[in-house]
Formats: C-alpha cells, structure tokens, sequence
C-alpha cells in the first residue's frame, strides 16, 4: 500500500470517511516525509507543526461526528507564503515582511478552514510573487525535486514541490501570467489558475491586482477539484469577486470526451519548442483525441504582444501595490534615526530585492506623466483584443491545448542573469491571464533529462468544471500523474 502521504486527496479523503485511517496519521506521515526531504527540496518556509495536528486532531473529531464533512476535512494542506494566516508568520518571502504576523486570516485561509483542511505549512515563492524559476526567493531555497540543479519553477515554486515531493496532499499558489501552471509543469503536478475573480483575493498580498488569482496544486484533477470548490465563491471583500454560484466541480464516474472540441494554437508552436516537449503534448492530442475529441486549429494573433502586455500592466500595478511597504505600517523598518524621507528609502533599499526593484522601476515609468497613454493605457487595449482572440476561439472549440511552457526545467542560475530569458518562460500562460480564463498544467511526460512536461488546458470564463473534466480523463487514461521523484533522504 502506498504510504498515507502519498494518497491523492480522493483517495485519503475515502480513507478518512471510511475511519480506515485518521487525520492525525495523515498529518504525521506528511511531516514526519518534510523532515526527511525538505532540507533537499526546500518547500516550505514555516512547517506549522502544532497547529496541524491540532487541527487535524480536530478533523478526526468532526469525522467521527459525521457532522460537516466535506472532501478536504483532514487533508494537510500548504499554503504559499502570501495568504495572510492568522498568528502565523506571513513574508512573501521577502526582507521587507520578514517578522510579518498577520492579525487576520485571507478569505482562503479562512474557506479551508471552515472545510476542516489542516494547514501544513507556509511555502517559498519567488519574492511578490515575481518570477519564473523561484529564485528570487530571498527567505528560502527551493530545487526541483527531480533533480535539484534544475529551478523548480515560480513564482509558486513551494506549492509545486511540496506536492511533487509528497509532503503533503495539495497546495494553494497565485497565478498572475504562470505562477501555478509553470512551476506545476516544471515539476511534474497538476496545477490550476481559475477564472480572474471566481477564488476571493482578500488577504492575498498584491502584485497585480487585475489578474492575480489564487488556485489550487494536487497529484490528481478530482483533488484539485475538491480544493477549488472549497475556496471558490463570491466574497463581498473583494470587489472584483465574480457573484456566480460555485457548481460542482469534482468529476464523478467515468468521463465521455466524445465530440469535445479542442484547438490547438500555430502561432504559439512556433516560438521555439523542444522537440520534446513537443512530442509529448503531441501524444496527449492524440490520447485526448483517442477518448473522442476532435481537434482543429484555432487562432489568437495578438498573442505575440501577450509577454510585452504583461509587463507593463503587471509592473505599472505592482509599483503602485508595493508602494505600502515603507516601514511604517508593516515589516521590517531601517534608518529611522535619520528622519523619515531617509527610513523609507533605507528600508526600502535593504528590504526589496533585485527583481521586485526592477519592477518598482518600470512601474513607476510606465505610469509617469506623458507615458501613461503609450504605456499602460495601450496594453489595456491589448488585452481586450486578446480577450476577443479567446471570445472568437471558443466560438469554435471548447477547450485550447498547449503546452504550459516551451521547455522544461532549466539549471539553477542558468538565467538569472538575463531577465529577458526568464520572461519568456511565461510565452504559454500568460495569454489566459490576461484574457482572465481558467488554465491548467496537467503532467504529460518527460524529456530526455528526465524532467517532467506539462500540458496546459484552457476553458471558457466560468467553465472550470468542464477543464477538470477534460483533465480527470486525460489521467484516467494515462499515468504520469502517478510518476514521483525519487528524492535522495528518506
Ligand atoms: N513569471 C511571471 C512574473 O515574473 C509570472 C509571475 C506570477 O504569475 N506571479 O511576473
């Protein structure tokens, strides 16, 4: 049998109703497996070790009851480090947050509570949630968990390894032009960014206001089903919240993908692929088309602007977001005995690192006066084109299918000096953020370095359920999903 941490959320959350296990079992399994492999992989930034158990002392209270059970009561579950947690430390893996201890709890926090998950931990990420390999991190050293000179991916590079390492049964990450799906597909998990406003941002510390997005990372689509329903929802504490019921997302039984219609997408192929990356998602087009979809090729133009579009919009908010961090209300506070002007610049100095400072910078240009125009305000056209290129696809199709990135994992530092380069890993996801669209990675194989590729799925606005669908049978029709890292401690 499989070790208990190992178990999808499906299958524990069956084990754990049918009293087969316990909670508490569960929970230790998972930290006693982050004692033994977290000084290689480096998930998580704060393992909350007695509060877990005491929450899932808790679950197997209610469990037993039988009183408000749902799919997630009991299941450790790790929370990247930019959901606000109650008493728990809170950094966004940076300087500036440092001693951040939240008084509250993120609408999230709070949904996954009141489902009985029992918070594991708080996971790395690249600083603000900006980057693409997880090493702008400045708490926390996070390596793939397939190979550890190989970046595990960003920025929610926690929340994919500490699911690919099986420390615990499902995270939640931020996506804001690939966060979830790049580093899913970098090691090998399953990982979700829902439509723009269907997951509450309230206390999710901002970097791009207009498409950060929180979703879920688990080994299998039905348990990352189960974590979306229970932080899904309208929140009145956020404005952009989209006021629409939740259906069910969780496939049931078994899938018919007959007359599904997927399109695939030329102009995206033709930035440079790895062959291997493209034999892979070319034999999951042929598995999907095997279970009954047809394919036919759909077209988004203005895709070539995505990368450029995104780099104005997010940096130009993310300048003003980040403008609260000065040392008076939050964080870590340098220079104050020389007088106020000088404290905001010392602590912001020492506090930010280097790429949130580049962003601050072209932010804060992209937004000066006489630039706005031709900047910020043109990118937000853009995105209305993209979102028209999405609109006009899926008049034809029901879902898109590419790849998640062009390649796989690259070596730790190999592009940390070119910023450009590390940009560019997000040509794939960014266009469903923009366009504010459900997208997932989903495991599709390897290359020839053994590391894992991802298949990336797109829906409609508000069709969630019909990506975890399309999902749920591409793994019930493969095994990738089953494939772990074979990690060095033990
Ligand atoms: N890699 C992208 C960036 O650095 C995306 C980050 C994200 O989705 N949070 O901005």
């Amino acid at each position: 049998m499989a070790a208990l941490n190992e178990l999808s959320i499906e299958e524990a959350a069956a084990k754990l109703a049918s009293r087969e296990i316990s909670s508490v079992e569960l929970t230790d399994a998972c930290l006693d497996r982050i004692d033994a492999t977290d000084g290689e992989v480096g998930s998580f930034l704060e393992v909350t070790r007695d509060l877990a158990k005491a929450q899932a002392a808790e679950a197997d209270k209610r469990l037993a009851s039988g009183n408000e059970v749902t799919t997630l009561t009991g299941i450790p579950i790790g929370l990247k480090d930019l959901f606000i947690t109650n008493g728990v430390r809170t950094t966004c893996s940076s300087k500036i947050l440092e001693n951040f201890v939240p008084r509250f709890d993120a609408t999230v926090t709070a949904k996954l509570k009141r489902a009985g998950a029992v918070m594991i931990g708080k996971v790395n990420m690249d600083e603000f949630a900006m980057g693409s390999s997880c090493e702008n991190a400045a708490l926390g050293n996070t390596r793939n968990p397939w190979n550890p000179a190989y970046v595990a991916g960003g920025s929610s590079g926690g929340s994919a390894t500490a699911v690919a390492a099986r420390q615990c049964l499902g995270t939640i990450g931020t996506d804001t032009g690939g966060s979830i799906r790049l580093p899913a597909s970098y090691c090998g998990v399953l990982g979700m960014k829902p439509t723009y406003g269907r997951v509450s941002r309230y206390g999710m510390i901002a970097f791009a206001s207009s498409l950060d997005q929180a979703g879920p990372f688990a080994t299998t689509a039905r348990g990352a089903a189960a974590i979306l329903e229970a932080i899904a929802g309208h929140d009145a504490l956020d404005s952009t919240s989209i006021d629409a019921e939740v259906p069910p997302l969780v496939p049931s039984g078994s899938i018919d993908l007959g007359g599904l219609k997927i399109g695939v997408v030329p102009e995206l192929l033709s930035v440079g692929l790895d062959a291997d990356v493209e034999s892979a998602v070319d034999g999951a087009l042929a598995t999907l088309t095997e279970l009954g979809a047809n394919k036919s090729e759909v077209s988004l133009p203005t895709s070539e602007y995505a990368v450029a579009t995104y780099y104005i919009v997010t940096s130009a908010e993310a300048s003003s977001n980040l403008g609260r961090y000065d040392g008076v209300r939050y964080g870590v506070r340098v220079g104050e005995e020389g007088g106020l002007r000088e404290m905001y610049g010392k602590t912001r100095d020492a506090g930010f690192g280097t790429e949130v400072k580049r962003r601050i910078m072209l932010g804060s240009y992209a937004l000066s006066a006489g630039y706005y125009d031709a900047y910020y305000l043109k990118a937000m056209k853009v995105r209305t084109l993209m979102r028209r290129d999405f609109d006009k696809a899926f008049e034809q199709v029901d879902a898109i299918v590419i790849p998640t990135s062009p390649g796989t994992a690259f070596e730790v530092g190999s592009r940390t000096d070119d910023p450009l380069k590390m940009y560019l890993s997000d040509v794939m996801t960014i266009p469903a953020n923009l366009a504010g669209l459900p997208a997932a990675s989903i495991p599709c194989g390897f290359d020839s370095a053994g590391m894992p590729i991802g298949l990336q799925i797109i829906t409609k606005p508000l069709a969630e359920a019909k990506l975890f669908e399309i999902a749920a049978a591409y793994q019930d029709a493969t095994d990738w999903h089953r494939k772990a890292p074979e990690l060095k401690a033990a």
